[in-house]
């Protein structure tokens, strides 16, 4: 009798689990849609300044977290949004209006700074290997919209009129605030605020007047009177014109959950009855000094001050991509150093391999990563099983599709990283040519003294069969962990 088949059981990497801020809870990804499109909205800059570093982990993080989910097979309809008009110098509705601050910070006006920083910023994500939403959108190219929706907020009875502008009534809304969990009763009973004719401490702007006998640089006609919208209306009526009444995700930094997009839930409720997304993922500081980083602060870093410093951008990618999303993370010159080093080390590691003939990845490393990154975005751990493939004793040929299959998710750009070649003193090159003669002569004695000289001198010769190549020593470390 043939003895029974066993019956092999195929491991299988685990499916995606994310942390949902709204239900607090970490909970599996499905897709809302059959057939495996993602609706992801990412709440952008505005652009009445740089953006500091601290913003860019929040990029960083939303860009892992789309790379995922294409990891795991989704096509991601991206939505970003630029923040152009409307964001006042405090998130409770009162102050300037940031972009008319930042025109006349800098002499030019309000459109030509939003332009400005705008295109800062584009060219700040393609130095940090962040891909481009599929749709990146201005508030200022979408009054139309955002005034439809609070004509349509006002209709449904969640809206009242003050001298300065038309306001969302919170108190019409039993669940404001879950998000947040916000004890809004408890604000009300406390009250130590001047809300002046707010009706709540919670409600806020949908539609703020310019004031009067004053031109602002950025006002519009709507159905209330001469003014600009607040900030939180361009995020729901954007999401919902590029992405629908209720989309999978939406993503910013923790600083949004108490008011911004508590602010665009209620309003998107308010219209159209959905908590406008599936899950809610927030991204959680950059500190410096155990700080928060803050643009308003008037002192920040900047992608280029850590360039004109001499670092790589991707360095700072790195450093990121150490920490978890869910934690905060305090910036210090010596982490990014380490990172520095830690990305050096890789691309030298991955570079080595270069001549390995073509392979396939090593199946049970991928398994192991995916569990990683499926387990929460813990990149941390999947750069450590990184480590553990380059240092391994895979095939060079396996190692290299391994790890680069493993880029996918990190965006170093391991695949083209090629070293800088130094330019070569004269002085070092006329003694490799003599050294070259030498060999030539098979004068091995002469010629090995030769390479003593270039060694102090901080070279390295490779003979080729036609001639040399010089490289700065210590140029390759080897692949070992940081
Ligand atoms: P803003 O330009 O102020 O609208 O911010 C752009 C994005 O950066 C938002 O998602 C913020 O939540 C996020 N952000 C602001 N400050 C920090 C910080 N220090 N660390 C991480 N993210 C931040
Ligand atoms: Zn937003």
């Amino acid at each position: 009798m043939k003895p029974a088949a066993f019956l092999s059981v195929v491991r299988m990497p685990k499916p995606l689990q994310l942390y949902d801020n709204f239900t607090r809870t970490l909970r599996p990804f499905a897709p809302l849609q059959p057939g495996g499109d993602v609706g992801l909205y990412t709440c952008g800059p505005t652009v009445y300044d740089y953006q500091h570093i601290g913003n860019y982990r929040t990029f960083l993080f939303e860009d892992v977290l789309k790379r995922v989910l294409e990891w795991n097979g989704y096509r991601v309809r991206h939505v970003m949004n630029i923040t152009d008009v409307g964001h006042l110098t405090s998130d409770a509705d009162t102050g300037e209006d940031k972009m008319e601050k930042g025109a006349r910070r800098t002499g030019k006006t309000a459109w030509e700074i939003a332009q400005l920083y705008t295109d800062a910023f584009v060219a700040d994500l393609k130095q940090l290997n962040i891909e481009d939403p599929t749709v990146l959108c201005r508030a200022t190219d979408h009054i139309r919209e955002q005034i439809e929706f609070i004509a349509d907020i006002e209709k449904n009875g969640f809206a009242y009129r003050t001298a300065d502008g038309i306001y969302f009534d919170t108190a019409k809304q039993p669940d404001y605030g879950h998000l947040a969990r916000l004890d809004v009763k408890g604000q009300e009973a406390g009250k130590r605020v001047d809300i002046g004719e707010k009706r709540s401490p919670t409600d806020f702007a949908l539609w703020k007047f310019s004031p009067p006998g004053e031109m602002r640089q950025m006002e519009w006609d709507s159905p209330w009177g001469r003014g600009f919208p607040g900030w939180h209306i361009e995020c729901s009526a954007m999401a919902q014109k590029y992405l629908g009444d209720y989309f999978d995700i939406h993503c910013g930094g923790e600083d949004h959950i108490p008011v911004h997009h508590t602010n665009e839930i209620a309003q998107t409720e308010a219209r159209v009855g959905t908590r406008l997304a599936n899950f809610w993922l927030h991204g959680y500081f950059l500190l410096s000094n155990d700080a928060k980083m803050a643009k308003s602060a008037g002192e920040f870093l900047r992608i280029q001050f850590l360039v004109d410093r001499g670092y790589d951008p991707l360095a700072y990618r790195y450093l990121c991509l150490t920490a978890h999303y869910r934690g905060q993370l305090n910036f210090t010159w010596d982490a990014l150093d380490s990172a520095a080093i830690a990305l050096d080390r890789m691309r030298n590691g991955v570079h080595a391999l270069r001549d390995a003939g073509a392979a396939s990845p090593d199946t049970a490393l991928i398994d192991r990563f995916t569990d990683e990154i499926n387990d929460d975005l813990n990149v941390p751990r999947a750069l450590a099983v990184a480590w553990e493939a380059l240092r391994g004793d895979l095939p060079p040929g396996v190692k290299r599709a391994t790890l680069l299959k493993f880029d996918r998710i990190f965006g170093l750009g391991l695949a083209e990283w090629v070293p800088k070649l130094e330019a070569v003193p004269d002085a070092v090159t006329v003694l490799a040519e003599a050294r070259l003669a030498a060999r030539r002569a098979k004068d091995w004695a002469e010629a090995d003294r030769l390479r003593t000289e270039l060694h102090g001198a901080g070279w390295e010769m490779e003979d080729r069969p036609d001639g040399f190549v010089l490289k700065k020593r210590g140029q390759v470390r080897p692949p070992t962990e940081p």
